[in-house]
């Protein structure tokens, strides 16, 4: 039987990719929803290539275009974030793809949990935002949570088929394009240098966070929430190959990793189709080739981020709402020319000192914190 399933950021990197394995096994998956923010042009092209139910365009502006552009097919269009939030909860939809990127997926991840929708997760702002929720609401509605980032995907295959609990997980990390950059060279790093990642192709966001090493530190939470570990319980070590894209230590001493070439699809394909492993004509990794893979330790003096990230797990509570808010106020400010590489770090470490603590926030408080802290993040770069 076909798997039913809605994409959230159809037009992004993991939501095109995704789209390229649904093309590859038509008779395993089957598109119910497609949305996406702003690009209607390329939601109207895979509109007509998957023939969705649904197709959700977050800007207002553009429906009237993409309604237009679809008229002679039968294709609900739909427009606003709050129909994404409900078309997730569409009886049909069997898994939920969330691979918008930031805050915005909070929302319509809960709703597809309380609709009982398998989340395939490449949106790993929901966990670091509101991990506990979204943990306990998932084991409430029994609904799995199928890690997309290659790391965590890493891990959870790791894991299968083991009991044991867990020693440690030793989460890899490539360094990003300024491994070997002194603080005087981070200084002056472009947007143009920081978009250029050595080895994975990755939307505008996840591609700074990489560079900053914040994308280290959202995964460490992400990966806290997802296995149940202590965030003592990680260690971040750089390996700038990417071959190995995470391992799992156990208490006998054994170590477990997964490897490969790096490529999304892969990841993405192995939370598709879960518990399958489809067959793919992914490029097989020759080691005769690699010769050799290198490992070193995270530099928390030139890449901060990745201590604040730390911090905010073992405060719990909202800290790390407000880490990822003051984030992403910041790299957009980066994206603009609005801050310098190094005062990313600066802004996110104010905000964390300055924004309203909450030991045990609900739903409402993790939207106000959200708010405050873009707020005091922005007064910053003012
Ligand atoms: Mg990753």
């Amino acid at each position: 039987m076909k798997r039913n399933i809605a994409i959230l950021g159809s037009t992004g990197s993991i939501g095109t990719q995704a789209l390229d394995i649904v093309r590859e096994h038509p008779d395993h998956f089957e598109i119910y929803a497609l949305t996406a923010n702003e690009n209607v042009d390329l939601l109207i092209q895979q509109a007509r290539e998957f023939n969705p139910e649904v197709v959700v365009i977050t800007n207002d502006a553009k429906y009237d275009q993409l309604k237009e552009a679809l008229s002679d097919l039968p294709i609900k269009v739909w427009a606003g974030s709050d129909s994404i939030a409900q078309v997730v909860q569409s009886e049909p939809i069997q898994m939920v793809l969330t691979a918008m990127v930031g805050y915005s997926g909070l929302k319509p991840t809960i709703n597809a949990i309380k609709a009982g929708k398998a989340i395939a997760l490449a949106n790993k702002e929901t966990l670091v935002v509101a991990g506990e929720l979204i943990t306990t609401l998932a084991i409430e509605n029994k609904v799995p949570i199928l890690p997309v980032d290659s790391e965590h995907s890493a891990i959870f295959q790791c894991l299968t088929g083991e009991r044991a609990p867990i020693e440690k997980i030793i989460l890899t990390a490539s360094g990003g394009p300024f491994r070997e950059h002194n603080l005087d060279q981070l200084k002056k790093v472009t947007k143009r240098e920081a978009l250029k990642h050595p080895n994975w192709d990755m939307g505008a966001k996840v591609t700074i966070d990489s560079a900053s090493l914040m994308n280290k530190g959202l995964e460490m939470i992400e990966a806290k929430w997802l296995f149940d570990v202590t965030p003592d319980q990680i260690e971040v070590v750089v390996h700038p190959q990417s071959i190995i894209h995470s391992m799992v230590q156990f208490e006998d001493s054994s170590i477990i990793a997964q490897l490969g070439l790096p490529d999304m699809h892969l990841p993405i394909q192995y939370a598709l189709a879960y518990p399958e492993r489809l067959k793919s004509n992914f490029e097989r990794l020759d080691f005769f080739k690699l010769k050799s893979m290198t490992f070193e330790k995270p530099d928390t003096d030139r890449f901060r981020n990745l201590a604040f990230a730390f911090e905010a797990a073992r405060k719990k509570g909202n800290m790390a709402c407000i880490m990822n808010a003051a984030n992403e106020i910041a790299v957009e400010a980066f994206l603009k020319d609005r801050v310098g590489f190094l005062e990313m770090s600066e802004v996110i470490e104010k905000t964390m000192q300055k924004a309203c603590y909450i030991q045990t926030p609900c739903y409402d408080d993790y939207v106000q914190s959200d708010m405050e802290a873009r707020s005091i993040a922005r007064e910053f770069i003012n």
